[in-house]
């Protein structure tokens, strides 16, 4: 497919001396592919897509290993949401496969309900609680905090310090390299307490996978004939030899900034993918490690992802990383604070457009990035006076 070729091979019309493109946008992940859909089809601009990657998709990347399972090759990526026009918008480039996400967690030798739900606290503390019993159990256990402001007092308000700990602190020091205590309220606002035996890991309506995978689905938003994908190539390799109109960067912001302000922090992740000559590793997709005594917070196994059926199954080990691709925005006010002097930089440039997880540092799921981008194109056409393409 022409939109996917790595060579490098150029279409000649963005070179020097030719007609140009309208947009040249830096990634081909969600917020780059999005945009880029959305400006060709709808608008009718001839938009250069680059990623220094050798694939589209960006973190969503998904591909068949060479024992043919589809994997994540950046972790797993599952999608949900409760914004419609979010579905609506996706649907028009895949099908769904409905996938309702559990998980569970490795805590005191048993594997239990994780976010932590009546079974939960029924297994752990070998009770038989009824939802009633079990809230009036965890408001025993909480800790009134005053002015809840980070990652810890979100927890152990609700549920107390022994869950706390058990739980979140040592998968959190994991994931982030700091303490809940430094970390800003949202990162662990994420994860709900519940005291019924609800167990799907997600409140949100619309919880499915793309049937035939995300590249697939990105393979369809980035075919149309306005859009040129060039892959395994940095913005700085193309800025100087491409003639374009306005640039969209979802790129880390302060990359392109040169870091003249000083780095904003990214957290980042090594995978270990294994594939095992059995058909199941697990009993679910997600088993969460909490415990600081084993490195990795998380395995997945892509099959119950997927609906694959294949004779072997594949899975990723997660260890959190500072070192490698900048994969997380880490959410603390001294972070927030640069990024807002970054900011500054960004609105002196109203040329240049910023967007996705890594343009906006901003800890976004896959949803959110999309509805940030169908907004940000709707601006930019009423900005600029876009028509409607026929
Ligand atoms: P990205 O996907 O990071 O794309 C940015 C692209 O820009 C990259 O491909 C990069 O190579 C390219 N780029 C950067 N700089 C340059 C440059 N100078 N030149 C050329 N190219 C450049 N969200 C969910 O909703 N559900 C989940 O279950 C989920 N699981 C996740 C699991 C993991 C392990 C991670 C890391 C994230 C997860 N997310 C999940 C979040 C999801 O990955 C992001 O919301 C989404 O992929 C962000 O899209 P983006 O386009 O903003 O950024
Ligand atoms: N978290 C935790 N223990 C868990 C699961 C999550 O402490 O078993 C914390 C952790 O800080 C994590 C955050 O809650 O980063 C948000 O979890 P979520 O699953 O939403 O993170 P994601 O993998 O989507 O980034």
């Amino acid at each position: 497919m022409r939109t996917l070729d790595s060579t490098n091979q150029w279409s000649g019309s963005g070179q020097k001396g030719g007609r140009g493109f309208d947009y040249l946008i830096v990634g081909a992940g969600f917020a780059g592919s999005v945009m880029a859909e959305r400006l060709a089809a709808q608008y009718g601009q001839r938009v250069l897509v680059v990623d220094r990657r050798p694939h589209i998709g960006g973190n969503a990347y998904d591909e068949y290993n060479s024992d043919g399972i589809l994997i994540h090759r950046y972790g797993p990526h599952i999608f949900h949401t409760n914004a419609q026009r979010v579905v609506d918008y996706l649907s028009r480039f895949t099908q769904w496969r409905p996938y309702r996400h559990r998980v569970l967690a490795s805590v005191d030798g048993m594997l239990v309900p994780m976010p932590i739900n009546l079974t939960t606290l029924n297994m752990l503390y070998s009770m038989n609680m009824s939802p009633e019993q079990a809230e009036a159990f965890l408001a025993a256990r909480a800790e009134p905090v005053a002015d809840i402001r980070t990652s810890e007092d979100v927890v152990v308000s609700k549920v107390g310090r022994e869950l706390y700990e058990k739980f979140f602190r040592g998968y959190t020091r994991k994931q982030w390299g700091i303490d809940p205590s430094d970390l800003d309220r949202s990162v662990t606002s994420r994860v709900p307490i519940r005291t019924t035996a609800e167990d799907g890991y997600f409140n949100d309506e619309f919880q499915c996978m793309p049937l035939e995978g995300y590249t697939r689905m990105f393979e369809k938003m980035l075919s149309h004939s306005n859009i040129e994908v060039r892959l395994a190539t940095d913005y700085k390799d193309v800025r100087e030899q491409v003639r374009y109109r306005r640039l969209i960067y979802t790129g880390p912001i302060d990359e392109y900034f040169d870091y003249c302000l000083g780095r904003l922090p990214y957290r980042s992740l090594k995978f270990r993918h294994e594939t095992i000559d059995e058909a199941h590793f697990q009993s679910l997709a997600v088993v969460n490690y909490p415990s600081e005594d084993v490195r990795h917070t998380r395995i997945t196994e892509y099959k119950y992802l997927t609906g694959q059926t294949h004779a072997k199954t594949s899975i990723t080990y997660e260890y959190p990383s500072d070192e490698g691709d900048p994969y997380y925005p880490i959410p603390r006010p001294a972070n927030a604070e640069l990024f807002r002097r970054y900011q500054e930089l960004a609105d002196a440039k109203p040329e240049v457009t910023f967007a996705g997880r890594l343009g906006s540092y901003r800890y976004y799921n896959m949803d959110q990035v999309v509805a940030q981008a169908l907004s940000m194109v709707q601006r930019i056409a009423e900005k600029e006076g876009m028509k409607q393409a026929a």
